[in-house]
């Protein structure tokens, strides 16, 4: 977070201390292992045919561990322009179309006076024909953090992370969405948003973070989605999904909406109800929601390896990817 994120409790400790408090004594976690039982669901939706094709955990974990190996894709790093190719190609296969957006972002706080070329990926999967034209973007950012300016070690707060969890995992769960959703149809037009920049910000100041996020959102051009879903930091092998404030706030029908459909497909102990909001995060919904598209995050945001060189692909589990998947993939089915 800033996560890419950014916690209120950054700005506002005291606030957050208590909300983290709170939330920590009411989480429930399931031991490892039991995470995902596929058998849980309520009806076939879990059941992989050709009318109604799963969420593959595997394939999903194979995007992430893909985007991980390019190293980190921090704006100018060569996994960045890399991992840029790797993600056109992958929405190509599994989109019905995809736009590049490139925008450059000149750095004022972070590396002063230098220029970034940045790309958001835009992949659309039409609505099966004669559904409603309603249109819904699910999002994630791709980029990495270009220091781990949270490491405990401070020889490495220069470097940049992995970004295993923080950036690979919310792109993997999209993509891997995208190829069920185009081969199912779903009645609601899905916009794939892999936005860039999100991560790049100096600690404790705004004015950088977001950036991707923020360009869609003034550039939407025939764009016209009625709701978002951000995904960010869902790859923990502790999964425990947060009930943001700001979420809440911008579409508590959405919020509701979602965590009913983790509990009835067995996640309930992933999308813990109490505390609710558990806790407040800055992170790429705002400018959406500014921009008068409601947008909620689902977000982990307890990783003890946020922002360090640990955020690497042995804490992250298919698991949890296939928490998230299916659940975001259930409310598109059912029409939010
Ligand atoms: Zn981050």
């Amino acid at each position: 977070m800033m996560a890419g994120c950014l916690s209120l409790g950054q700005a506002i400790p005291c606030i957050v201390l208590a909300v983290t408090a709170l939330f920590s004594s009411c989480s429930v976690q399931a031991p490892a292992g039991t995470q995902v039982n596929a058998g849980d669901g309520p009806s076939a939706t879990n059941k992989d045919d050709a009318a109604t094709p799963a969420f593959d955990a595997q394939r999903a974990f194979a995007h992430l561990e893909a985007q991980v190996a390019f190293g980190p894709r921090n704006p100018g790093s060569d996994g960045h322009a890399a991992c840029l190719t790797y993600l056109r190609n992958e929405l190509q296969a599994v989109t019905d179309s995809v736009e590049l957006q490139p925008f450059t972002h000149q750095s004022t706080a972070v590396f002063p006076g230098k220029s970034f070329r940045m790309t958001n990926v835009i992949g659309v999967i039409e609505a099966a024909s004669g559904s409603a034209a309603r249109q819904v973007v699910l999002l994630a950012h791709w980029d990495t953090r270009p220091v781990a300016d949270r490491d405990p070690d401070p020889a490495n707060r220069r470097k940049p992370i992995p970004g295993a969890n923080d950036g690979a995992s919310g792109v993997a769960v999209l993509l891997e969405l995208a190829r069920v959703l185009k081969a199912s149809r779903p009645g609601t037009t899905v916009i794939i948003l892999l936005v860039d920049g999100e991560d790049f910000g100096a600690r404790d100041d705004l004015s950088e973070w977001f950036l991707g996020s923020k360009y869609f959102a003034k550039h939407m051009g025939g764009y016209r989605p009625s709701r978002g879903i951000l995904l960010d930091m869902i790859g923990d092998k502790d999964l425990a999904v947060e009930s943001d404030s700001f979420s809440i706030q911008a579409d508590a029908a959405l919020m509701e909406r979602l965590w009913s459909i983790a509990g009835a497909l067995g996640y309930r102990s992933h999308f813990p109800k109490t505390p609710w909001p558990s806790t407040s995060v800055y992170d790429d919904h705002l400018p959406l929601i500014d921009a008068g598209v409601p947008t909620v995050d689902l977000i982990d945001f307890d990783y003890p390896y946020w922002h360090t060189m640990a955020d690497t692909v042995d804490q992250c589990s298919a698991d949890s990817l296939k928490v998230v998947g299916d659940t975001v993939l259930q409310a598109i089915r059912d029409g939010i």
